[in-house]
């Protein structure tokens, strides 16, 4: 039987036409504020793809361009006005910050109600004993394809692979909160391989492009895919996509192509995965979405 794709294009969209009924329901207009320092392309791209999205939804974006030579005490008293601001129920930061600002000063100098990342110490410390909190974006996302596939998480094998405070450890924490028997593996994990045969549902998150391959997986396995990588030697895209013309093209048009931590053959072996674009990634702002409309509510003591 062939694996089923977890199309996260989809359920991303199913989230948003869900949120939008949400915040036409509210009563008032969410509100949340994007700092973008400097002019990093990518970043710009993210930040214009978040205020696009609360356009969609009815919610009210504010984007602060601060210049890039701001110092740490500058972008502290942005967030405190940000903080002490009626209309913002969320702030957004995005990272990576100028390497001259303190990035650890400047998420915690956050109220934890309007940290719409859920980076904020308190928020972590909620999420792992339990309590309701603002979570990061990508690994809700991981939870909501799961939940939304119908795939079950009580008592499953769940296998972490990579333990950053972003992607790995919230994720961790939030499939123990939803009771799997959890396992963390990181850089300095011995045989790997023997800890990812065991799971049900394998997570990889490590920036590594198919560093999974179909040996590392237990046939029928559940298989989230968090990496975002860009390969761009010819040979890899031929290794990892044998007779696909569709990515030949695309490395032919813009000589590379993205791709996760798990290399493709290991999907043949699973019974579903999430695919690279088109996965997990598409959640990611759908759920930044999420957690500011919970933010909102929640500073009006709402559910
Ligand atoms: P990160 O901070 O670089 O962390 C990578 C983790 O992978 C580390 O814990 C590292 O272990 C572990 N690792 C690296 N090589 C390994 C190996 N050979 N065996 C076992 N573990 C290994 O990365 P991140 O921020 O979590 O991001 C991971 C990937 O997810 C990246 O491709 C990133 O682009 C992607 N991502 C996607 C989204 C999205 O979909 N929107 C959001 C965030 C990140 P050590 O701790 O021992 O070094």
């Amino acid at each position: 039987m062939s694996a089923r794709v977890l199309d996260g294009t989809a359920i991303a969209a199913e989230i948003r036409a869900e949120l939008k009924e949400q915040v036409a329901a509210l009563g008032f207009t969410p509100g949340l504020a994007v700092v973008l320092i400097g002019d990093d392309p990518a970043s710009s791209i993210y930040v214009r793809s978040k205020v696009k999205a609360c356009e969609e939804l009815g919610i009210a974006s504010t984007e602060m361009r601060p210049d890039a030579n701001l110092t740490t005490e500058d972008l502290l008293a942005i967030i405190d006005d940000l903080n002490g601001r009626d209309d913002v129920d969320g702030i957004l930061v995005q990272l990576p910050l100028p390497k001259q600002v303190d990035t650890k000063r400047v998420l915690e100098a956050m109220l934890p109600s309007k940290d719409v990342d859920g980076f904020h110490p308190v928020n972590v410390g909620k999420l792992w004993t339990g309590q309701d909190c603002l979570t990061p974006c990508t690994p809700t996302g991981v939870i909501e394809i799961l939940r939304r596939s119908g795939i079950a998480t009580a008592g499953a094998e769940a296998v972490v692979i990579g333990r950053s405070d972003i992607v790995g450890k919230p994720v961790a924490a939030m499939l123990l909160q939803a009771n799997a028997t959890v396992t963390i593996c990181h850089g300095k994990t011995r045989d790997l391989a023997e800890h990812t045969r065991r799971a049900d549902i394998l997570v990889v998150a490590i920036g590594k492009a198919g560093f999974v391959t179909a040996d590392m997986v237990k046939p029928g396995a559940v298989l989230i895919d968090v990496g975002i990588n860009r390969v761009s030697d010819a040979a890899d895209v031929e290794r990892f996509f044998p007779g696909d013309t569709k990515r030949a093209e695309t490395f032919a048009k813009r000589g590379s192509v993205v791709m996760g931590d798990i290399a493709p053959e290991a999907f043949a072996v699973s019974s579903a995965y999430t695919p690279v674009p088109g996965g997990v990634g598409a959640l990611t702002i759908a759920m930044l979405m999420h957690n500011t409309i919970k933010a909102a509510k929640l500073r009006r003591g709402q559910q």
